[in-house]
């Protein structure tokens, strides 16, 4: 099918065909006619499935034509998760709909200055993006006026529960027109998110997409084990010397070991930075830059960096620690065979890992095959899953500003990698648990501060962001 055929306007279609895109993934062909009827949506799909366009084209149809009201306000308003996010969604709208005249789209995230973005707010404007926290305060100040407001679209929702954020998104709803059309696009739809979808939308027709075939067909996955800590690090080096590597994405557990593993990628003559949570936003905008330019061959990040990264660059996605949720590894992964690319996505796992490794194919429902580095082979699993954290205590040299005990990046005794239950025995099965990770956006200053979530496992979790 052409993007022709989807009843877009041409100028629309032009800018798609521009991006090099020939046909419309499954989700932009269910998703963009049922958007142009007018109808509410639920739709789960995955990252890397063209998501973004399915809703941002159809949008962007729309605002091919004046508005029918008066006004200054935003037509589309597009929620999302994390900045990186907002940001990416921007970039999109404003690549789709570069042959649509006077196209005003504003970012309204938190990390950049409010005045700046409250005085684009007082001007005229289509299509606002924002995290939740940072919209809450120009609503606060009186600085959006959503009277003409047409399309609501909750992008990553399950994540925005997941971060804390459902207060906000509530009060930014009421202030939305009852008439609006909304478009709620989630990685799952059941729980928490099926009853804020009910709450939000009107007789929603539902997409399931349900796997990403793209991740399939275009992302080689595989694990190495590791036998402690001294292992992984010359795993890691060996697999940034590859010559097939043109950039990579490393992520670890915590902004700490994130820190740590950038200084000592340098200290081994990478071109490494770190992206994590509590650098502020001009900081994380330039080293985005410096990757999307290639200055940056490799970036150590936390999940905060798993959404919103899409630089084509990125050939190699590696897991220095596992991530804590199945669904984490899907979108860290897709951070690699972006825009129809192959990409590698390699998991370094200690040997009593292994359940977590199940769980990710059991989600992904996909063998990720282990693979072997001769000269590098794993020694035999250790008697005792303990033995993973005391070795390295014994045989591994600690780097400056260190791995040691209890600095939550994974390898101390507490919280660590030795203390199974609290690194991954402690499965979370509902999203309300899993809210515990708000601190992702948790180091923003000031307005996001609110979402911060509070009781003992976001105090567990929260800060390793
Ligand atoms: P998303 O799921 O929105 O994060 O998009 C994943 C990637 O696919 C992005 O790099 C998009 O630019 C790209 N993309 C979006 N639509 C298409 C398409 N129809 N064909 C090929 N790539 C696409």
């Amino acid at each position: 099918m052409a993007f022709a055929q989807l009843g877009l306007n041409p100028f629309v279609v032009q800018a798609v065909e521009a991006s090099g895109y020939t046909e419309p993934t499954a989700v932009q062909i269910q998703a963009i006619p049922a958007t142009l009827e007018g109808v509410d949506l639920l739709v789960s799909s995955q990252t890397g499935s063209g998501k973004t366009a399915a809703f941002m084209l159809p949008c962007l149809h729309r605002l091919a034509e004046p508005s029918a009201l008066p006004g200054r306000g935003p037509r589309v308003l597009v929620l999302t998760p994390t900045r990186e996010l907002a940001q990416q969604v921007t970039r999109a709208a404003e690549t789709y709909g570069k042959f649509l005249k006077r196209l005003r789209i504003v970012a309204a995230v938190g990390g950049a200055p409010l005045h700046v973005q409250a005085k684009l707010l007082s001007q005229p404007v289509d299509v606002v993006v924002a995290t939740p926290g940072r919209l809450i305060d120009h609503l606060e100040r009186g600085r959006i006026d959503f009277s003409r407001l047409e399309t609501l679209i909750l992008d990553e929702a399950d994540r925005m529960l997941d971060m804390g954020f459902i207060d906000d998104i509530e009060a930014i709803i009421a202030r939305t027109p009852q008439n609006r059309q909304t478009l709620l696009f989630s990685a799952t739809l059941e729980g928490v998110v099926g009853r804020l979808a009910q709450r939000v939308t009107k007789n929603a027709r539902r997409i399931e997409i349900t796997t990403a075939p793209e991740l399939k067909a275009k992302i080689e996955q595989r694990i190495h084990f590791a036998d402690d800590f001294s292992h992984k690090s010359r795993l890691l080096d060996h697999l940034l010397r590859d010559t097939e590597l043109s950039q990579a994405l490393v992520f670890t557990a915590t902004k700490k070991s994130a820190d740590d593993l950038a200084v000592q990628l340098r200290g081994e003559g990478f071109s490494a930075e770190a992206l994590h949570g509590d650098m502020n936003q001009r900081d994380r905008n330039r080293t985005l830059l410096a990757l999307r330019q290639g200055r940056t061959r490799v970036l150590v990040a936390t999940d905060v960096a798993a959404r919103g990264i899409d630089v084509p660059g990125i050939s190699h996605v590696i897991n220095f620690d596992l991530p804590r949720q199945a669904e984490d590894y899907v979108h860290r992964i897709g951070r690699t065979g972006r825009a129809g690319r192959e990409g590698i996505a390699i998991s370094l796992a200690a040997h009593f890992e292994k359940r977590q490794i199940r769980d990710i194919e059991r989600y992904t429902a996909q063998a990720i095959r282990v693979g072997v580095i001769p000269g590098l082979e794993p020694k035999a699993r250790p008697a005792r899953p303990e033995g993973f954290g005391d070795k390295r205590r014994t045989s591994a040299p600690r780097p400056t500003g260190g791995y040691g005990k209890g600095n939550g990046n994974g390898y101390g005794s507490k919280g660590g990698y030795g203390d199974r239950k609290a690194a991954f025995g402690e499965k979370r099965t509902s999203l309300g648990e899993k809210s515990g990770f708000g601190h992702r956006e948790g180091t923003r200053p000031g307005s996001d501060k609110r979402s911060a979530p509070s009781g003992a496992k976001r105090r567990a979790y929260g800060n390793s962001y």
